[in-house]
């Protein structure tokens, strides 16, 4: 068993992976400032009694003595991080500072989530982590991507002077239960559109690409490179490489609903990437990871949830 620090343990992401770590038997802390995040998703821990919730904020010094640390604070959806940027940037850089500063203290192994984000707008498809990426360091994106690739910078700083042992994650789009109805990401946003049968909103003209992952995959994949050997230290990409516009994602979930919402265009906000797909060859000649849930499938699973959600709001 050992003593696990999630950062960002209330959110979508943070929730599940505190599941999957108790369900492996080990002793889990969730630190979180509910800045997204919210009680209602680690609400069945409560009574959990090798699991303990943590009100605090990345930006200052975390105390504490743990075997590992996996970093996933940070708003996620551009509707959330665009509100603060500096909020956003601080929680990034001083984040990843603070969590690597714990690790040098005790020895902890620390885990960072990263994104597909540090590749940007790419001009290399798919992309792979040698990519450096093309990124708009001033427009309305950057203190998510700038903070992000700032956090990798760091993590590989400390590792080449203080011997620190990382492992760095790049998160390509994830869906599921959990996500956050409000916070406009595509997938979430359509699924509701379609169950109330309202517009579903396309910015664009919807033949922009991503690539869909179901969170029991990524899940997967951040334990495997947690408990990888000390040579793998990523970046590794972990994503579904499946890849769909925007345009037939919103005609899967029109069609899994039976909805009779139409399509609305409009305008393509600032600096939204045109094109999004991992090359996960690191991940799975290394990792031995690979997704097992299609999007179908996910999209159903993930629509169920969000019926129960509707019904019960309205
Ligand atoms: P989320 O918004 O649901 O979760 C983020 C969590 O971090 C929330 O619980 C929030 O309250 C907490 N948080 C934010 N700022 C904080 C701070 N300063 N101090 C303490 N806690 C703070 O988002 P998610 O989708 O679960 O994302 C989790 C991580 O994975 C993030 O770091 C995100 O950048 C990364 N990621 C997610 C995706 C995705 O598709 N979901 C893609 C790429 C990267
Ligand atoms: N998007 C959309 N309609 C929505 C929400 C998002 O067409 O209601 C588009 C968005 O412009 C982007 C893609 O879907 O091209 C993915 O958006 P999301 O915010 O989920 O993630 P990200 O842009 O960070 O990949």
């Amino acid at each position: 068993m050992s003593k696990i620090l999630v950062t960002g343990g209330a959110g979508f992401l943070g929730s599940h992976l505190c599941d999957a770590l108790l369900a492996q038997g080990h002793e889990v802390t969730c630190l979180d400032s509910f800045y997204t995040g919210s009680l209602s998703n680690i609400a069945h821990l409560q009574s959990e009694t090798r699991f303990k919730c943590i009100e605090a904020d990345v930006q200052n010094k975390i105390d504490g003595d743990f075997d590992e640390i996996y970093n996933l604070a940070c708003p996620a959806s551009p509707v959330h991080y665009q509100k603060d940027p500096i909020y956003t940037f601080k929680t990034s850089v001083l984040g990843a500072m603070n969590v690597l500063d714990l690790a040098v203290r005790t020895g902890a192994r620390v885990f960072q989530a990263s994104t597909s984000e540090v590749y940007g707008d790419p001009v290399v498809h798919p992309q792979p982590e040698s990519y450096w990426g093309n990124v708009n360091p001033i427009g309305i994106r950057s203190c998510y991507d700038e903070g992000k690739r700032a956090a990798e910078t760091l993590f590989f700083d400390y590792q080449r002077m203080f011997g620190v042992d990382i492992k760095v994650v790049r998160i390509f789009n994830t869906y599921g239960p959990r996500m956050d109805s409000k916070d406009g990401r595509v997938v979430s946003n359509f699924i509701i559109q379609a169950l109330r049968d309202e517009d579903i909103t396309i910015y664009g003209d919807g033949t922009q690409t991503r690539s869909f992952c179901f969170y029991s995959d990524l899940i997967d994949g951040f334990i495997k490179l947690m408990n990888s050997g000390n040579d793998i230290k990523g970046p590794v990409n972990i994503g579904n490489p499946g890849e769909f516009t925007m345009l037939e994602l919103a005609k899967k979930i029109v069609s899994i609903t039976e909805s009779k919402s139409q399509i609305r265009l409009l305008p393509l906000p600032e600096d939204d990437p045109k094109q999004r797909k991992p090359d996960t060859t690191i991940a799975t000649e290394k990792l031995g990871w690979k997704p097992n849930v299609n999007l179908d499938s996910g999209l159903r699973k993930t629509i169920s949830y969000f019926s129960q959600q509707v019904k019960f709001k309205g």
